[in-house]
């Protein structure tokens, strides 16, 4: 008989829905990931450096070119100095990264704060270091931080506060005024840390800038903050990400880094080297790309019984369905929407310890092309 470690854990709700949408053959707007492909110069770039060698390990903290990107990029969009060498460590992804900075700093009994919907990853790897999530619900309408009830749940025990801007799955930014309250807050705390997980940094839409925890010196002092190419260069199967510390805590990072892989993807480092060194517009452009993504598909929902908001960041729209089934929990509607009407959705229940019981949202990907979207609007708005 095996003592479970996670005992609670299941197949996450990404790989069901995914999976109930290739049984039946509905539009995957469930997990998130784009229909179509990363840029041709940089997939091109990949089988390049397979064939002249880059097939060995990277050092463990990563290829040094890719590290030295990573900073001019930090530089250029957060006007923040951070050392290649000593504050940047290469991933093989973000879900990785975030694993290693909560084991690094989350000792038995320690608490981490979360905020309600959560990102899947951070109970689990919190619980594995031996740590217990203490969740603290966004606004049911903004998924704004809370303050009071922030205040309310950091205990001597708080080691760890679980930053997500812009937020899975609500599209919600944490603004520099909101990052100000919170440094606040905490400033007589220096043993409490911050895992910023900013995987959607460059999907912010409307000519609103992302406020990065990069930016905010004094946060940053205390912060791991978290990064994928995946979503930046359309690439999510490259499984490569990065984190960004102050030397002490990437020091310690690193060493469990070292154990859980050692190294990130050799070739793909050196192609992300060259693409971003080559094409440093390509994270100006970003928010103009997703942004027209976000507004067509909108257009194209506006006529359904679906009521939504446009979302400022991520690829995700959430959508209310209380006009067309407010007998149905998120979790039957997504089902339902897969198999009858076929459009896989993510239920927004699913990321939160305590649901709030009036919700009914579910999370579209709109990382599609612009055939998927008109495709997939028009089954959603005869719903
Ligand atoms: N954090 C959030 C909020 C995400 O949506 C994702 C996407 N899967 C990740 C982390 C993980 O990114 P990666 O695929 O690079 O591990
Ligand atoms: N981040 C992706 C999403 O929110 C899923 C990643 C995964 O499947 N683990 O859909």
């Amino acid at each position: 008989m095996i003592t479970s470690k996670l005992p609670n854990v299941g197949i996450t709700i990404f790989t069901q829905m995914s999976q109930l949408a290739a049984q039946t053959g509905a539009l995957n707007l469930s997990q998130g990931f784009p229909d179509f492909d990363g840029p041709q110069a940089l997939r091109d770039a990949v089988g390049r450096h397979i064939a002249s060698g880059h097939n060995q390990y990277s050092p463990m903290t990563g290829l040094p070119a890719l590290r030295e990107q990573v900073a001019a990029k930090i530089a250029r969009s957060y006007g923040a100095n951070v050392d290649a060498d000593t504050e940047v460590t290469i991933t093989p992804g973000a879900t990785q990264a975030i694993f290693c900075a909560i084991q690094a700093v989350i000792h038995r009994g320690d608490e981490v704060i979360v905020f309600d919907p959560a990102y899947d990853s951070y109970e689990p790897s919190v619980a594995l270091a031996g740590g217990r999530c203490v969740h603290v619900q966004l606004g049911v309408k903004d998924f704004a931080i809370d303050f009071e009830q922030l205040k309310q749940a950091l205990s001597p025990r708080t080691r760890m506060i679980i930053l997500n801007s812009p937020h899975n799955p609500s599209g919600a930014l944490i603004s520099r005024a909101e990052l100000d309250q919170l440094a606040e807050l905490i400033r007589d705390r220096d043993d409490l840390y911050i895992v910023s997980d900013e995987v959607y940094e460059h999907l912010v839409y409307d000519g609103v800038a992302h406020a990065s925890v990069l930016a905010h010196e004094e946060l940053y002092q205390r912060a791991f903050v978290v990064s994928s190419f995946g979503k930046t260069y359309h690439v999510t199967g490259w499984k490569t990400g990065y984190v960004v510390a102050p030397p002490a805590l990437t020091a310690e990072l690193r060493k469990v880094h070292q154990y859980v892989s050692f190294c990130g993807v050799t070739p793909l480092q050196y192609a992300l080297a060259d693409y971003m060194a080559e094409h440093p517009e390509h994270v100006e452009e970003l928010p103009g790309f997703y942004q027209a993504k976000r507004d067509l598909f909108c257009d194209l929902l506006a006529p359904s019984r679906f009521s939504f908001s446009k979302v400022t960041g991520t690829y995700f729209q959430l959508v209310d369905y209380s006009q067309i089934r407010p007998d149905l929990n998120d979790v039957d509607m997504a089902l339902w929407m897969t198999r009858e009407h076929g459009v896989a959705a993510i239920p927004v229940s699913v990321f939160y310890q305590d649901p709030p019981k009036e919700q009914r949202l579910v999370r579209l990907c709109f990382a599609k092309r612009e055939e998927t979207l008109r495709q997939a609007a028009e089954k959603l708005c005869v719903i």
